[in-house]
């Protein structure tokens, strides 16, 4: 079912094209540091990716050079065939392709749910309030906090809250999403209703890019693992290969402290 991009295939029926997120020859230093390894990395449209590793590895950082929160020194990173600029207003447009989810869920305090998923596509988007509010509402709805519209976020609970999070990120109509450890943040019987939010995505078509550490998921949702230790990518393979048959020694490593 994995359809992860191998070594290049002489199948003359094989389908080229463009792929949704490329990363290719990508550094990234800290001063001295190393915190990417020449990655490279293609996501065809539809694939849901699921990046796992080692506390320090570079999964952040990864998914922070997608979309710019962090710059790079060398190599190039490209959504939907177009490469993502350093800077400057076209950076905005091109960023608003990548939704983001955060361990924390980082929802403005004192505005409402409804203001909050409503805020990104009436400031960078332009959208009307009524239209923006129409559209917040449903997928308020669609997450299944649609009767939390009018709280504040402190009224809900975590889980109701990364729910919220995810329906922000969606208002924007992103072209991909990344969860950087989406679940870890919340207390363990909360971890499901949003993990279910994620698999309903998927099924849905959405592209995306996860870190977890959450197994279960990984292996019902995920089309392909990406194993990144120091830095580097160590293994790209389909989960149910990662899981039980990993080749590198610091994946078979990796997994025999959390499995
Ligand atoms: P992961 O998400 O896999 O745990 P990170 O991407 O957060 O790893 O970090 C990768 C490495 O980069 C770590 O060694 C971390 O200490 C370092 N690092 C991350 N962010 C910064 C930063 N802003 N300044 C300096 N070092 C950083
Ligand atoms: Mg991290």
């Amino acid at each position: 079912m994995s359809s992860h991009p191998g070594p290049a295939t002489s199948d003359p029926g094989a389908r080229t094209s463009t792929p949704l997120v490329s990363v290719a020859g990508v550094d990234k230093y800290f001063g001295d540091f190393q915190a990417l390894k020449h990655i490279d990395l293609d996501i065809p449209a539809g694939q849901v990716v699921i990046l796992i590793g080692p506390s320090g590895s570079g999964k952040s950082t990864l998914c922070r050079t997608i979309n710019r929160l962090e710059t790079i020194q060398s190599g190039t990173i490209a959504i939907d065939g177009k490469p993502l600029p350093a800077e400057g207003k076209e950076l905005a447009a091109l960023r608003a392709d990548v939704g983001m989810v955060f361990q924390s869920f980082n929802l403005f305090a004192h505005k409402t749910i409804l203001e909050n998923v409503t805020l990104g596509p009436m400031k960078v988007k332009g959208v009307k309030k009524a239209e923006a509010e129409a559209e917040a509402r449903r997928l308020l709805e669609r997450v299944g906090v649609g009767a939390q519209a009018d709280k504040l976020p402190a009224q809900l609970s975590g889980g109701q809250q990364q729910r919220v999070a995810i329906a922000r990120a969606l208002a924007m109509q992103p072209k991909v999403m990344l969860f950087d450890e989406p679940t870890s943040a919340l207390d363990p019987e909360m971890v499901k209703e949003v993990l279910d939010v994620m698999v309903e995505l998927a099924k849905a078509g959405m592209t995306m890019i996860v870190v977890t550490h959450e197994m279960g998921f990984a292996r019902t949702a995920g089309d392909r693992v990406v194993f990144m230790s120091d830095g580097e990518i160590v293994e790209d393979t389909d989960p149910e290969t990662f899981f039980t048959n990993p080749t590198s020694p610091r994946a078979q490593d990796f997994l025999s402290k959390i499995l």
